[in-house]
C-alpha cells in the first residue's frame, strides 16, 4: 500500500481531485474538509496498487493534526489553485514543514496547479509553477478536477515516484 497526503490551502480542489481520482465524480458545492481517508485500487503499469490518500483541512486550522500525516505520508501531493495567487505561495511554508517532518533522503512529491479549466481566471502562470517545482525538485502538472484533466496521472506519477525511491515498497 502507497501512502499519500494530499497539502493545500483551502478551496484549492484537494478534495475535488482526490473525489475524481477515486470516485470518478466532481462536486460544485464547497464542503470544507476536516480529514478524511480514501483508498483506491489501480492499476499502474500492469501492477495492481493500493493507494491510501490522505486529505487534510488547511494548513491554519490543523496544525497539530498534520505533524503525524507528514511523517506517515510516503509520498506528497503538493495543490495550489493557478486562479488564486496567495495558495501558490502559501506552499513556500507547506513545502518546508514536509522537508522538516521528513529530513534527508528525496522526497517523493508533485507540485500540482489546479482549476485549469478556468481559463480567464489564471492568476498563476505556467512558467512560475514550473519555477517552483525546481525550487521543490518535484514534477509540475496542471489538473482539472472539474474536467478529470491530469488528475490520474498525479496519482500515478507519485506511486512511480515512491517505487523508485523506496526499493522493496513494490513487494
Ligand atoms: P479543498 O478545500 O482544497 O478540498 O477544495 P475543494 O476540493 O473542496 O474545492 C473547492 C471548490 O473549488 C469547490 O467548489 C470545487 O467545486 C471547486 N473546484 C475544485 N477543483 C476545481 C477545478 O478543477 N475546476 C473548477 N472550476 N472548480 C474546482
Ligand atoms: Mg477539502
Amino acid at each position: 500500500m502507497y501512502t499519500i497526503v494530499v497539502l493545500g490551502s483551502r478551496g484549492v480542489g484537494k478534495s475535488a481531485l482526490i473525489t475524481q481520482y477515486a470516485e470518478n465524480r466532481f462536486e460544485e458545492e464547497y464542503y470544507p474538509t476536516i480529514e478524511d481517508n480514501f483508498r483506491k485500487t489501480d492499476e499502474i503499469d500492469g501492477k495492481s496498487c493500493l493507494l491510501d490518500v490522505l486529505d487534510t483541512g488547511s494548513q491554519e486550522e490543523h496544525k497539530s493534526l498534520r505533524e503525524g500525516d507528514l511523517s506517515r505520508g510516503q509520498g506528497f501531493v503538493l495543490v495550489f489553485s493557478l486562479t488564486q495567487e496567495s495558495s501558490f505561495t502559501d506552499l513556500l511554508e507547506t513545502w518546508d514543514r514536509v522537508l522538516q517532518a521528513r529530513p534527508g533522503g528525496e522526497v517523493p512529491m508533485v507540485l500540482v496547479g489546479n482549476k485549469c479549466d478556468l481559463v480567464s481566471e489564471r492568476e498563476v502562470s505556467e512558467e512560475r509553477g514550473e519555477g517552483l517545482s525546481v525550487k521543490f525538485n518535484c514534477s509540475y502538472l496542471e489538473t482539472s478536477a472539474r474536467l478529470g484533466t491530469n488528475v490520474h496521472e498525479v496519482f500515478r506519477g507519485l506511486v512511480r515516484q515512491i517505487v523508485r525511491t523506496t526499493p522493496g515498497s513494490r513487494d
